[in-house]
């Protein structure tokens, strides 16, 4: 089955970037350019995996990943954050925030998609 990732990214080039990479992988790739909307879209979609942005317009991506996991039928999406925060406690901030890990940005496309398939295997392993 053909799995789904949304893709929640204000910055043009990230978003075409991240989509190639997924989509050349066999993904089927929702977009949003903004946290509100994009909580809207994995409501609608119920998307295998969301790929998420800190810095984004309306509603950072911290808030998203909260709001989302209010949701009853999103409370076990994997939510990964993608972003160029690297200070220290950031990748703390996200895990707080309810997401289940991290992808450090300048997205390098020679593993990009690797980091994103452990997300799914370690989702999997839970299931066991
Ligand atoms: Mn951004």
């Amino acid at each position: 089955m053909k799995r789904t990732i949304l893709l929640i990214e204000d910055n043009e080039q990230n978003m075409y970037l991240a989509t190639f990479l997924l989509e050349r992988n066999g993904f089927t790739v929702l977009q949003s350019n903004d946290g509100r909307l994009g909580i809207d879209r994995a409501l609608e979609s119920n998307p295998d995996l969301i790929l998420l942005d800190i810095q984004l317009p309306s509603m950072d991506g911290y808030t998203v990943a909260r709001k989302i996991r209010e949701i009853a039928s999103l409370s076990d999406t994997p939510i990964v954050a993608v972003t160029s925060y690297a200070m220290p406690g950031d990748r703390e901030k996200t895990i707080e925030a309810g997401c289940n890990g991290y992808i450090e940005k300048p997205i390098n496309p020679d593993t990009f998609v690797q980091e994103v398939e452990r997300f799914f295997e370690e989702r999997s392993k839970d299931d066991e």
